[in-house]
This record gives structure tokens, C-alpha cells and sequence, in this order.
């Protein structure tokens, strides 16, 4: 029988959370042996976000160890002193109430305390049943290993064609590094702007999409892939009865928590695991962390889950301070976040706070502007709840955030579109 291990601490996924919960957990001081974080990855935790941008670039190339989380650490050969780091392991059945986990291989793992930090795969499109989703060259991009099989792919088939599926933040970001790999890219998406990127308003997508459009990248509205007929090329057969030829298809569109293990035996909300403003779930000594969470968002009174790297780091820092402050019967304040969101690309954007209300446009939005500094403002209730802006400085970004955070009142709209970056700075 294979030996049953048995930790203090045991971190289920290897992704963002668990990469910044180490570092945390080594800052507080965890004994040898202590904590052991179970990945069904290869690799130790990364930076994620680096799969859709440089990793995919043709010069300027990322490469692990470049982007581990912790690279000081990996580059000397050991994880964070002490830290067992179980990888290519798929944790497949969780028992809670035994405080069991039991992987793929049918090793037992026990733990007294569990993050649940499994993160989120892609949807794809045989969940909608297209027809032909499967086939060979048809990629999807969550892990290194998709990755790698893109890059693959692009070297196999320079010069050829792509069509990226779905216009999601992945969509957009893919389409653009196709491009400079030289393979000729079409975006196909149903909605009339890219509505799939959330906080984007019409006018802000617009910019982007005449950005990319000027960069020679297709684009396909108003329709979507309904199946794929392969040979030697991949057919991609649209509503609208198009038919396009393509060498890669890159499908982006949306993502779900990773819950399954855990059904039934925590508490759910909104489509997460719910949680406090710890990371607590509603059984004792189990928290959930970054992109499986539903937490109280402070700011705004209400639960929320957030699928970005921001929170996922933050919200690791605050269950691991969370976790050994009661250990020390002290408290920690509650998590208390601002929603932000960053991209960045040839292009780069950062937004702040909710986007809800009316919005100011300011700045060039013209996709041919040679600054591409423009943003925009959410107001609610006569308060500016929300802030974007493209290409800001340092220094403006954070005046934007601080705009956020105080949700400061917006007396007059027109002057605020003309005078923004200065009523930022000034407050
Ligand atoms: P993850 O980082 O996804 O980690 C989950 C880990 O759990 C993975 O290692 C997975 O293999 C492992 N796992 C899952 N199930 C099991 C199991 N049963 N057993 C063992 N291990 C398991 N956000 C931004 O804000 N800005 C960006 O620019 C940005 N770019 C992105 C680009 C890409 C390509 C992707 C995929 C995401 C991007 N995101 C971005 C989102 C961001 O990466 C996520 O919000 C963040 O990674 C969430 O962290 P997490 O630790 O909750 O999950």
C-alpha cells in the first residue's frame, strides 16, 4: 500500500495563490515539513498571466525559471525551504470531513488545514456541443503545458493561418501574439463589440478592436464557430455559413472555477466556494483562495468572486496572515479590496473599482492616436466608482486607483472629461 503523508498545512493547486501563500507562509515563519502544496502541474507556481503575452512572443521570449513565482528561490534548486512541492499530482477525491485528499496515483494526503486554491479551467466549446471541438489543433490556453502546444503549433505552421474563437481578454491578447509570430489571424465573436471583456464600455472597445484591426488582424462579427471539419486544414464553419480555412484554432471563451471536489461539502455562492473576510469557508480549518472565492467585497457591500491575478495574490496573502494570527489568538483586518485589473501587451490598461453608472470618455481614443492615452470614468450616484485608463504613467495609475478607493464626487461631467488625469492627481 502506498504511504499515507500527512501535513500541517496542506495547499490543493499550484497556480498564483498557492505560489504567493508560500511566500507568505515562509514569511510567518512555517516549520520544515509543515506545509506541502499538491499541484497537478509539472512545474512550481508561476505567473500565469505570462502564458498569453510574452511567453507567446517571438523576440523577448519568457521562459520558466524566469517567471516562477518565487524565482530567487527555484533558481537555487529548492522551494522556500521546507515546503513540500507535490507536483504532477491531480488531487481527484477530498473528504473534508476526514481531512483526506486522494490523488490520481491513490496517494493519501492528510492535512489539518486545507487552502482549496484549484483556480480555473477553460469552458470549451464541446460543453456547447459544437461539432468537431476536439480535433487536433484546436488549443486552449490555462497552463504551461497549453502553452507549450501553442508555441509548437505557431513554429509548425509559420506563415499559415489562425482563427481565434471568442473575444475574451485570452482572444484579444492571442490574436495580437499570433500576429507577430506572422501567422495571419481572424477573431470570430458574436457580439457587436467586445462585450466579452467586461468592463470595457463601446467606446473603449472600439479603440482596441480598430488597434488590432490596423495591425492586420481580422475580424469577424456578429456570428460564431457552429463545428469544424478537419483534413489537412481545419474548416471552421460559421452560423452565417462562411466557411474559414485555418492552420490553428485558438479558442478563449470564458473560464469556470474548479469546484467539483469539493461539491456538496462547502458552502456555495455566486458560483464560488463562500467565504468571510479570511478566506474561511463555512467548514472550520478549510479556506478557499483567489479564483474559487466568493468574499465580502467591503467596498461595496456585497459578495463577489474575482477571477484576476491582483486578487489572487492578495487574497493569499491574507488567508495565510489570517491562518496564523488565530493560531496566535490575534486577529487580522478584513479583506478590504479594491477591484483591479491590468493587461498589458503592446498596449497596456489598468482599471480600478466598479464598473457600474454613466461613463466619461477622455483622452485620444483614436485607435491611430499616437499617445494611445485615453480612459474612462464610471459615476454612480454622482460619486466615481470606477477608473480606466490606457498607457498611463506610473503616477497616473495611481491617482486613478486613488479615485476608486475614495469614490470621489463628480460635480461636473464635461469638466472631468477634459481636466481628468489633473482632478486625479489633485485629490
Ligand atoms: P490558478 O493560477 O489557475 O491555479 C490553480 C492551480 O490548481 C493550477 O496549478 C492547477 O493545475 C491546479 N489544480 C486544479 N485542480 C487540481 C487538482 N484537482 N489537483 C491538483 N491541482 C489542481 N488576470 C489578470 O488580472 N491579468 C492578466 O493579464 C491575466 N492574464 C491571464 C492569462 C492567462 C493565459 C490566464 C489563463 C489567466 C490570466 N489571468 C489574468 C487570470 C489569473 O491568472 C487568475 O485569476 C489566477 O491565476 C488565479 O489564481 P489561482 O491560484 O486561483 O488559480
Amino acid at each position: 500500500s502506498l504511504a499515507e503523508k500527512s501535513f500541517k498545512y496542506v495547499i490543493v493547486g499550484g497556480g498564483i495563490v498557492a505560489g504567493y501563500a508560500a511566500r507568505e507562509f515562509a514569511k510567518q515563519g512555517v516549520k520544515p515539513g509543515e506545509l506541502a502544496i499538491i499541484s497537478k502541474e509539472a512545474v512550481a507556481p508561476y505567473e500565469r498571466p505570462a502564458l498569453s503575452k510574452a511567453y507567446l512572443f517571438p523576440e523577448g521570449t519568457a521562459r520558466l525559471p524566469g517567471f516562477h513565482v518565487c524565482v530567487e528561490v527555484e533558481e537555487r534548486g529548492s522551494f522556500l525551504n521546507g515546503i513540500s512541492l507535490i507536483l504532477s499530482t491531480e488531487i481527484v477525491k477530498a473528504d473534508i470531513s476526514s481531512k483526506t485528499l486522494i490523488s490520481a496515483a491513490a496517494e493519501t494526503f492528510k492535512f489539518q488545514i486545507l487552502i482549496i486554491a484549484t483556480g480555473s479551467t477553460v469552458i470549451r466549446l464541446s460543453d456547447f456541443g459544437v461539432q468537431g471541438a476536439d480535433a487536433k489543433n484546436i488549443f486552449y490556453l490555462r497552463e504551461i503545458d497549453d502553452a507549450d502546444k501553442l508555441v509548437e503549433a505557431i513554429k509548425a505552421k509559420k506563415n499559415g493561418k489562425a482563427v481565434v474563437v471568442g473575444v475574451g481578454y485570452i482572444g484579444l491578447e492571442l490574436s495580437a501574439a499570433l500576429r507577430v509570430n506572422n501567422v495571419d489571424s481572424t477573431m470570430v465573436y458574436p457580439e457587436p463589440w467586445c462585450s466579452k471583456l467586461k468592463i470595457f464600455t463601446a467606446s473603449i472597445a472600439a479603440f482596441y478592436e480598430g488597434y488590432y484591426a490596423n495591425k492586420g488582424i481580422k475580424i469577424i462579427k456578429g456570428t460564431v464557430a457552429v463545428g469544424f471539419g478537419t483534413n489537412e486544414k481545419i474548416n471552421v464553419k460559421l452560423k452565417d455559413g462562411r466557411v474559414l480555412e485555418a492552420d490553428i484554432v485558438v479558442v478563449g471563451v470564458g473560464g469556470k472555477p474548479l469546484l467539483t471536489l469539493f461539491k456538496g461539502q462547502v458552502e456555495e455562492e455566486k458560483g464560488g466556494i463562500k467565504t468571510d473576510a479570511f478566506f474561511k469557508t463555512s467548514v472550520p480549518n478549510v479556506y478557499a483562495v483567489g479564483d474559487v472565492a466568493t468574499f465580502p467585497l467591503k467596498l461595496y457591500g456585497e459578495m463577489r468572486r474575482v477571477e484576476h491575478v491582483d486578487h489572487a495574490r492578495k487574497s493569499a496573502e491574507q488567508a495565510v496572515k489570517a491562518i496564523f494570527a488565530s493560531e496566535q489568538g490575534k486577529s487580522v483586518d478584513e479583506y478590504d479590496y479594491l477591484p483591479f485589473y491590468s493587461r498589458a501587451f503592446d498596449l497596456s490598461w489598468q482599471f480600478y473599482g466598479d464598473n457600474v453608472g454613466d461613463t466619461v470618455l477622455f483622452g485620444d481614443s483614436s485607435p491611430t492616436s499616437t499617445t494611445h492615452k485615453f480612459g474612462s470614468y464610471w459615476i454612480k450616484d454622482g460619486k466615481v466608482v470606477g477608473a480606466f485608463l490606457e498607457s498611463g504613467t506610473p503616477e497616473e495609475n495611481k491617482a486613478i486607483a486613488k479615485v476608486a478607493r475614495v469614490q470621489h464626487l463628480a460635480q461636473n461631467l464635461d469638466k472631468l472629461a477634459t481636466e481628468v488625469l489633473t482632478f486625479a492627481r489633485n485629490i
